[in-house]
């Protein structure tokens, strides 16, 4: 939808109520272009500024994402349903990863020397520019924050491109830079459709793009990006597999694969998403899994006791009831939900599919909604070959008594780019995060995150 100024409109639904919510009148391509300009300006400043003023500012952050948690979580519920409770736990996540590269930003890009002999030899890791940012709506202040955070403490600038749902919560964040001290423009939001990708990718200004979201949008934004060697990491879906073995306590690791599907309503990327059971503990973990998901009612996302709240939007649940029902079609059996209930709003129960095999949506795609699909395995390598056979790699996780064997399985076997035993998946601004195969490739987090978004040089004294 556009304006008659030509530029577009950002319309808000309530997932929960389908009322409407509020508009945002978008950018037009040439305060893009300004934004992006007003960003590489403040940038060049920026880039010289010692650790201690980044610090500051980025501190500074997490104190203004305190102050403001409230408001901003229930901004979340409104633009994409998320539930209240999540909302202010995913701004305290942002915070912290504020802190954590306050604190640790320096370390991670602190000079590497290189013993060579007659000279002084070391590796800088230097600021590469502005940065543009294209984001999804699912986590719509983490997302941006895990890439926001450690580039800006790094000496880059940004851009950011959110998802078209969520206009409040991208205008939201850039108020958060402003508000903490960051330099005008160095940080801006262009409220921009996904069409207006490209000539931002091309702008001379960008020098690396990043992007979270689906392996269309992926392959597109790698595609510009080529056209135009600009660098660029993917984070894109992911269809977690989670080998529940013979050895398992399995009130234990339903527990851990109904809480690993259910994160975000089951719209996370690193959602356990297919749970391949050795045989002689299918039926046992089936029974559990089916109590454990059971209690995840749905209700009203302004309830901080609620533990199930709307999808997105009514065509997202639609296309999760899509993929559920041709897997029934396909030889799934249902053990619970699966039903569209009669009330208004983009709501979807808690669903578990057994007889899960290849040929079927559950099994092939990326399901992205609470629902659980089991996967009989003759045993552990029989599971392990399942689990791989995915053309995602993003998280996985092994459910066993037997940490050693949970351990290797987890370090050497999965292809993926994050291994849990006993545990759902988590991303931490700690620990770098990303995946393998079509789940993307670069990574977010820790160090090596902090070091996808520099120029990483070496330099050489001759002594
Ligand atoms: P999406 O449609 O790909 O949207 C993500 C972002 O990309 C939005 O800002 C969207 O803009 C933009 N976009 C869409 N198509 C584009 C294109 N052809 N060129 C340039 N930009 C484009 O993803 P989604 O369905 O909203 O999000 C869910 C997907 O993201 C799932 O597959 C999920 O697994 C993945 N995800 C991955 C991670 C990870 O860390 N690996 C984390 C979260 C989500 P508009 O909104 O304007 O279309």
């Amino acid at each position: 939808m556009s304006n008659r100024n030509g530029r577009p409109v950002f319309a808000t639904t309530n997932p929960a109520t389908l009322e409407d919510g509020r508009s945002y009148p978008g950018d037009s391509a040439d305060e893009v272009a300004l934004k992006v300009r007003r960003s590489v300006s403040a940038q060049q400043q920026w880039r010289r500024t010692a650790f201690e003023e980044r610090t500051a500012r980025m501190v500074a952050a997490a104190r203004v994402l305190r102050a403001r948690r409230d408001e901003f979580a229930a901004l979340m519920t409104d633009e994409m349903g998320k539930l209240v409770a999540d909302g202010r736990a995913e701004i305290d996540k942002c915070a912290s990863a504020c802190e954590h590269f306050a604190a640790q930003g320096a370390r991670y890009l602190a000079r590497e020397s290189v013993d060579i002999e007659g000279a002084r030899a070391f590796v800088t890791f230097n600021p590469i520019g502005v940065v543009l940012a294209v984001m999804p709506w699912n986590f719509p202040f983490w997302q941006v924050f895990r890439f926001a955070a450690p580039a800006l403490m790094a000496g880059n600038g940004g851009v950011l491109k959110h998802a078209s749902n969520v206009p409040g919560c991208a205008r939201a964040i850039e108020s958060v830079f402003r508000d903490a001290g960051f330099p005008d423009g160095l940080f801006a939001t262009a409220l921009v459709k996904s069409e207006a990708v490209k000539a931002l990718i091309e702008d001379a200004g960008i020098a690396a793009v990043t992007l979270t979201g689906s392996v269309e949008a992926g392959r597109s934004v790698a595609a510009i990006a080529g056209g135009v060697l600009k660098k660029c990491v993917l984070e894109l879906g992911g269809s977690d597999a989670y080998v529940v073995l013979e050895d398992a306590d399995i009130g234990a690791a339903a527990r851990v694969c109904a809480a690993a599907r259910m994160v975000n309503g089951g719209q996370s990327c690193i959602a356990g998403k297919r749970f391949i059971v050795v045989r002689e503990v299918r039926a046992a973990f089936e029974e559990a899994l089916v109590a454990a998901m059971r209690g995840y009612e749905m209700g009203d996302p302004r309830d901080p006791a609620t533990r199930l709240g709307p999808l997105q939007s009514v065509a997202a649940r639609d296309q999760v009831h899509a993929q559920v029902e041709a897997s029934v079609r396909a030889g799934a059996r249902l053990l619970l939900g699966g039903v569209v209930p009669a009330q208004r709003g983009a709501w979807y129960p808690p669903t578990v599919l057994s007889g899960v095999a290849a040929g079927q949506p559950a099994h092939d795609e990326e399901v992205f909604g609470p629902v659980a699909a089991v996967i009989e395995a003759a045993d552990e390598r029989d599971a392990i070959a399942i689990a791989n056979a995915s053309e995602f790699g993003l998280g996985s996780g092994v459910l066993t008594r037997d940490l050693a064997r949970g351990e290797r399985i987890a370090a050497e076997e999965l292809d993926a780019g994050l291994s849990f035993v006993n545990d759902n998946v988590r991303s931490d601004p700690r620990m770098p995060f990303g995946g393998v195969k079509h789940s993307g490739f670069g990574r977010e987090c820790g160090a090596f995150g902090m070091r996808e978004f520099v120029n990483i040089k070496s330099v050489h004294v001759k002594l």
